[in-house]
């Protein structure tokens, strides 16, 4: 994992107090706190003697007394000094040009150089470039250590693996959608062993899909505990290509699912081709028949790795998973941007959804959001985590994204706007996914911005953070009929007034007096038109204190 900005540990050498106040200044503006400062070359390399490591970043002015930074670096190199290197120069160029092959020719790692006077946006710069080194040259550490078969059964049969969830969110709403499941390995004597290091050996023998099988029944078993808490999510699974040469395992994981009370649905499976494709026959065969039986698929990494796009053209993948190097930062790495930019148009063009992998900071998020992707994933939302602490963090996000993600749209229901010049936010309760689709369509088309949910429990989900301002709700559902859903809405002060119109299918009379009863604003039968549905959701808004 990369370097994270409270840890990094910075060393200015100047003898110039000013700068130094000013560099800490800034530092810790931009969230780096561990800051050294020595007014002279010696005292710097004796404060490093004296430290436990060596600084990540040394910022250096060139022209001090006694020892000057030509020196300076001199000595950094007898030391093999690993960190990062920014010079400050004054006014003389030629001095900095030659302290800049001296710090070349000895293989130190130089960041950038800064002019004096100093402007913060520009250490700010060299600062993003840090970060990102810390992440790129990361280790694969020298000596990466392998596992042997054997001791992989091992830790498989003795219950070492454990499973974090990370969640990935809908951009648009900020509903929580489901969670991707990623393994670690609690090893007794290494540690917490990442996947990077041991599914390459998996990959190699039959316990791959011990592994895939593993993680899955796992995370059934932790989503059942969470609805127990009321709490309804999917999961996201990850597969190697390797697993899909199991001719058995579509079967497999549809009995596991079945068996816990999920359904397929409930379980998209990210594929990753780590390496070339050996059996593309065979592989494309168990992908279809996962699909046959409504597991959704997402393509992961695509553009890194093997992933090429003939597995576009041949596998009806329904999600496309942008990876972080894609995203993070694309609002300001102009190659960044333009990645991003090409695969979300492709993905887009083949009618994937599209989440974008790498949120870590706001600036991303508010990147992400601006553009036609999905859904998002990333250390912004939140880390991976555990089984038992997703509940509590469901919570918290909820709250989150009321307050500090959306408020304009979400603030109080009377002063709510829709997104995006839309007329107003129409919120679409149906569990067949065709009358979803239209409806959320003709919506669309009319100017509307449209949210789904696909039950009753995923809309009260969903309006834990949304407020709509009209709600289409399908009566009959199962689990939480129509009528339920609007009796606990009208029991909360948030949703007394929002209008509501139902949706039938069939012709019941109780059924429309129930839902009059309970508060329901009007009442529509299967099948309508275009222009009946409109007129409700016109109606409904001109009767309401809340249209715009
Ligand atoms: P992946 O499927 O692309 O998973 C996302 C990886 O990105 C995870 O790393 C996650 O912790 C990390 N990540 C998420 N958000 C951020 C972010 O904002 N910034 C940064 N820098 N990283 C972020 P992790 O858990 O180390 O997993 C690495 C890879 O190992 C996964 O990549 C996946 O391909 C593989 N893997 C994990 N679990 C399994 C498994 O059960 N089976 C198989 N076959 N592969 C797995
Ligand atoms: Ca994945
Ligand atoms: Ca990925």
């Amino acid at each position: 994992m990369g370097l994270v900005k409270s840890e990094v540990s910075i060393l200015a050498v100047d003898d110039d107090t000013f700068i130094i106040k000013l560099l800490q200044q800034a530092l810790k503006r931009l969230g780096f706190s561990r800051f050294a400062a020595s007014g002279d070359g010696e005292q710097a390399l004796a404060l490093m003697a004296r430290a436990s490591s060596a600084p990540d970043l040394i910022i250096l002015d060139l022209s001090m007394p006694r020892m000057d930074g030509v020196e300076f670096i001199r000595k950094l190199t007898e030391q093999d000094y690993r960190g990062q290197l920014i010079l400050i120069s004054g006014v003389d160029e030629r001095a900095l040009r030659s302290a800049e092959k001296l710090v070349l020719a000895h293989g130190l790692n130089l960041l950038g150089r800064l002019q004096k006077p100093i402007v913060p946006k520009e250490l700010a710069l060299l600062l993003v470039k840090l970060m990102k080194a810390s992440t790129e040259f990361q280790p694969r550490p020298a000596g990466i250590k392998r596992y042997s078969g054997a001791r992989l059964e091992q830790a498989l049969a003795q219950g070492e693996l454990v499973n974090v969830y990370q969640p990935i969110v809908d951009l648009r709403t900020g509903a929580l959608l489901k969670f991707e499941v990623l393994a670690r390995w609690q090893h007794p004597e290494d540690g917490l062993v990442m996947p990077d290091t041991f599914v390459p050996d998996l990959e190699d023998s039959y316990l791959i899909d011990a592994l895939a099988y593993d993680v899955l029944t796992r995370a059934l078993d932790a989503a059942a505990q969470w609805r127990e808490a009321d709490l309804r999510v999917a999961l996201a699974v990850n597969l190697s290509m390797q697993n899909l040469v199991t001719i058995e395992l579509p079967d497999r994981f549809e009995q596991a699912v079945l068996e816990r009370g999920f359904l397929p649905k409930d379980v998209t499976l990210e594929v990753t081709e780590t390496r070339p494709m050996t059996e593309p026959a065979r592989v494309l065969d168990t992908l279809t028949r996962l699909r046959l039986k409504r597991f959704p698929l997402a393509i992961d990494d695509f553009g890194t790795g093997h992933a090429s796009l003939a597995q576009l053209r041949d596998i009806p993948f329904d999600q496309f998973k942008l990876d972080r190097s894609f995203v993070h930062r694309g609002w300001f790495e102009r190659d960044v941007k333009a990645m991003f930019d090409t695969s979300l148009s492709l993905a887009k063009q083949m009618d994937m959804v599209v989440v974008a992998e790498g949120v870590e900071h706001r600036e991303d998020w508010d990147f992400v959001r601006a553009s036609p992707c999905d859904w998002a994933q990333g250390y912004f939302i939140a880390k991976p985590m555990l089984a038992e602490e997703v509940v509590a963090w469901a919570d918290s996000w909820h709250q989150r994204v009321r307050r500090e993600l959306m408020p304009p749209e979400l603030e109080s229901p009377g002063a709510s706007k829709a997104p995006g010049g839309a007329k107003a936010t129409v919120l679409v309760v149906e569990d067949n996914d065709f009358q979803r689709k239209v409806q959320s369509r003709i919506l669309r088309d009319e100017g509307y911005h449209a949210v789904t949910a696909g039950n009753g429990r995923e809309a009260l989900q969903l309006l834990r953070s949304l407020r709509p301002h009209v709600i289409l709700m399908d009566l009959d559902m199962p689990e939480v009929s129509g009528l339920e859903v609007l009796r606990r809405l009208r029991g909360t002060s948030a949703f007394r007034h929002t209008p509501v119109v139902i949706v039938s299918g069939a012709n019941v009379k109780n059924a429309v007096e129930d839902c009059m009863a309970a508060g329901a604003s009007s009442f529509m039968l299967k099948p309508f038109d275009r222009k009946t549905l409109v007129a409700r959701v016109e109606k409904a808004l001109a009767t309401t204190p809340t249209k715009n």
